[in-house]
Order: C-alpha cells, then sequence, then structure tokens
C-alpha cells in the first residue's frame, strides 16, 4: 500500500474542482483500509472515504487529512429460489454492476443505468432514478465500523434508508467505511416502467421492454440531459443534481401552489413525485429565474439540465458555491423554500 502526498483531488471527482489531499490511498482489500485506518489514526489524520467523487464538492483548500480512495472489487453472484443474490466489492464501478445485472437478465438496478460513481457510493444517499432505489434490492452492507474497530454487516433495516438518505449520511455519517454490498435481485426479468419519459420513450411499441433495452433508453435520456458522464461534454462535468427534490408539509405545500396561483402557474404533478409530497426541484430553479446555460462568472448551470451546476474548466469550488447560493436566495425568494444541496462538502 502506498501512501502518496499533497494528491490533487480535482480530477478524482466528476465536478473536476477543488484542492489537493494532504495524504491519499489506494485501499484495494479489506486488509489495505485495516492499514489506512491505522495511519491516519497514528497521525491524528481526519480520514475521508472517496468513491467514483461523483457526489462532492471538493473545497479549494482541498482536504488537510488521509483520503482512502476504495478500489475493493470482485463481484460475484449467487442463486436462490428465484433470484440472485449479486455481491461487489464497494470499489466495482456501478454503472458495469448495473450492466452485467442486465445481461445476466435480473431485475431491479436497470433504471439506475448510467449513474456515475462506485457500488460502495450507492446506499450512502440511496441512489435513485427513473422510480427505482437502491434500497429496494440492497440486502446487506459489509462495513468496516470506526467506532467499534471491527468489520460490521448491516441488513437493509439497519440502513435506514429514505429518499437521498440512509444513516451512512445522516445519523452515522464518517463511522462507517463500506467493503462490499450485497443486492437481491428478482429472476422475472420485467423492468420497471415507472417515470413518464420512459413511459413515453416505450409508448410505441406494444409489448414491454426488455431490462437490455430499459438500460439502454435509460442511458440514452440520460445523455440528452447531460446526466450520463461523456468525455468531451461539458454539460456532464458536474456532481449531478445539485439540489434534491424538496419533500413539502401540506402547509409548505399549500403555500407554494397559492405562490404559484399569483403568478398564474400550475406546480407541475408527476405520479413518482406526488406519492412522497415531492416538489421538482428543477422546476423551482427555472421559474426563479434561472434557466438552463444561466452562467455567473465561470460556474453556471448545465444547458441540458437546470440542476446540474458545471463550469468552464477554469472555475473554483467557491465559483460553484457562489452560483449554489445565488440559486439558494432566488428561489427562497420566490417560492420561500431553501433548497437543499445534494453532493457531499468535502473540506468547508
Ligand atoms: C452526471 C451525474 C449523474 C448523477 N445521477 C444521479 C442519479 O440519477 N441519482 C442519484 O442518486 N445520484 C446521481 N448522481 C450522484 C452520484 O453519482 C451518486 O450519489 C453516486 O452513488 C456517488 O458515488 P461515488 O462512488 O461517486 O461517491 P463519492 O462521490 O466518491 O462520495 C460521495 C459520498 O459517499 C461517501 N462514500 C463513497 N464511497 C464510500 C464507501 N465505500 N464507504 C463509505 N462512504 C463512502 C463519501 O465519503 C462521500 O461522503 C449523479 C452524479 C453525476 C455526476
Amino acid at each position: 500500500m502506498t501512501i502518496q502526498d499533497h494528491v490533487p483531488l480535482a480530477p478524482l471527482t466528476t465536478l473536476q474542482v477543488g484542492g489537493p489531499a494532504r495524504y491519499l490511498v489506494e485501499a484495494a482489500s479489506e486488509d489495505d483500509v485495516r492499514e489506512a485506518v491505522d495511519f491516519a489514526r497514528a497521525k491524528d489524520l481526519p480520514l475521508l472515504v472517496l468513491g467514483g467523487g461523483s457526489n462532492l464538492l471538493v473545497a479549494d483548500s482541498g482536504w488537510p487529512g488521509l483520503v482512502i480512495k476504495i478500489a475493493i472489487g470482485g463481484i460475484s453472484q449467487q442463486e436462490e429460489n428465484g433470484t440472485l443474490l449479486m455481491d461487489a466489492g464497494a470499489g466495482v464501478n456501478w454503472d458495469q454492476f448495473v450492466a452485467q445485472a442486465v445481461a445476466s437478465d435480473y431485475a431491479g438496478v436497470e433504471c439506475l443505468s448510467g449513474i456515475p460513481g462506485s457500488v460502495g457510493g450507492t446506499p450512502v444517499q440511496n441512489v435513485g432514478a427513473y422510480g427505482q432505489e437502491v434500497s429496494e434490492t440492497i440486502e446487506w452492507v459489509r462495513a468496516f465500523d470506526l467506532k467499534a474497530n471491527r468489520v460490521v454487516i448491516l441488513p437493509e433495516e439497519a440502513c435506514g434508508f429514505h429518499y437521498r438518505t440512509s444513516i451512512f449520511n445522516t445519523t452515522e455519517r464518517g463511522r462507517y467505511i463500506i467493503l462490499r454490498v450485497t443486492y437481491r435481485l428478482r429472476q422475472d426479468g420485467t423492468p420497471s416502467l415507472k417515470y413518464a419519459d420512459l413511459q413515453r420513450h416505450f409508448a410505441a411499441t406494444g409489448s414491454p421492454p426488455s431490462l437490455a433495452q430499459m438500460r439502454a433508453a435509460v442511458r440514452q435520456i440520460r445523455q440528452s440531459k447531460g446526466m450520463l458522464i461523456v468525455p468531451g461534454d461539458a454539460d456532464s462535468r458536474s456532481a449531478g443534481s445539485f439540489f434534491k427534490n424538496p419533500v413539502l408539509s401540506e402547509v409548505q405545500f399549500r403555500d407554494l401552489a397559492t405562490r404559484a396561483e399569483l403568478k398564474g402557474l400550475k406546480i407541475p404533478s408527476y405520479p413518482a413525485l406526488d406519492a412522497q409530497r415531492k416538489v421538482s426541484a428543477a422546476w423551482l430553479v427555472e421559474h426563479s429565474g434561472f434557466s438552463k446555460g444561466f452562467t455567473l462568472g465561470a460556474a453556471g448551470i448545465s444547458r441540458k439540465h437546470a440542476l446540474a451546476l458545471i463550469h468552464t474548466g477554469s472555475a473554483s469550488a467557491a465559483d460553484i458555491v457562489r452560483l449554489k447560493e445565488t440559486i439558494q436566495r432566488g428561489v427562497e425568494k420566490t417560492w420561500g423554500i431553501l433548497l437543499e444541496p445534494e453532493p457531499v462538502f468535502v473540506g468547508f
């Protein structure tokens, strides 16, 4: 295990801004993880666990401690009464994992095709898209518990999954280093078809899509929205959606509806959002004076998606923060709602 010094973090993130890590180590096994933790403890360094860097905004000052870049690999499959237990190392690329599940004709993660990052990153914010969330398929998470100083198995019920949250990014933030994740997939091969974009895509075809067709459709739609990392596409140089869809109380929802009515607008309604009383953050942003392609210095909003913050290549993390705050202020002034950022802020 080689411990590197003063390593630039920007190239290890999809947003590509931010300063260096004081130390960085790549951990390819559970033993490496333990060794790295021992190193950090011996030097009293703060720890940052890094997966694919697709949900991070790193400060321009970087990270003052040790970054453990998780590189634990390996996928194994085990059939059990019509379901498939698929276990993967936390460092496995998520989209490659989905590709393998779909190729084996097992359903459960096909709508999550094209999401960047690692397997180990998926439980952290209960990754979701197009009507699926990983909490629906995660069987258990194997993790190194920094508090108890041992490896533990956390069954799905112990992970506290909700919309974009789990214990890993709320109550137990910083406690666990995820080593492996096991997902239970269905053999029937029927893909989930809950989202309007997808229903429209398949409207002309008489029969339900196969898992492979669903995967291809999701990737195609994502690409059209800059939500698939494509080298050379500046609109995909982001951390994905920068703001969560706000979940409103009844009172907040009524206030929003009144404000919309006064402006002659109607809040868009999508079954997938309504079920959890969520409102589209993209709609709020676009109806607060921030259109796709809006720029503020070297930072801006993607030309393909109102929720993705991007930059021209010369922006700093501070520029991204300035844009984020400008949007938050604008949305709050117009709609009385404070948008909550989705990416993790590192070193701020
Ligand atoms: C273009 C684009 C599209 C996206 N679309 C979606 C989407 O549709 N839905 C969605 O939910 N997300 C989406 N995202 C966000 C992101 O891809 C996911 O949140 C992803 O799961 C993050 O994984 P990662 O490995 O990159 O994590 P990182 O960005 O490296 O880390 C994110 C957080 O997880 C922690 N972490 C990572 N790995 C581990 C581990 N092994 N153990 C403990 N903690 C860990 C980190 O410490 C950090 O706090 C998108 C991002 C981009 C850039």
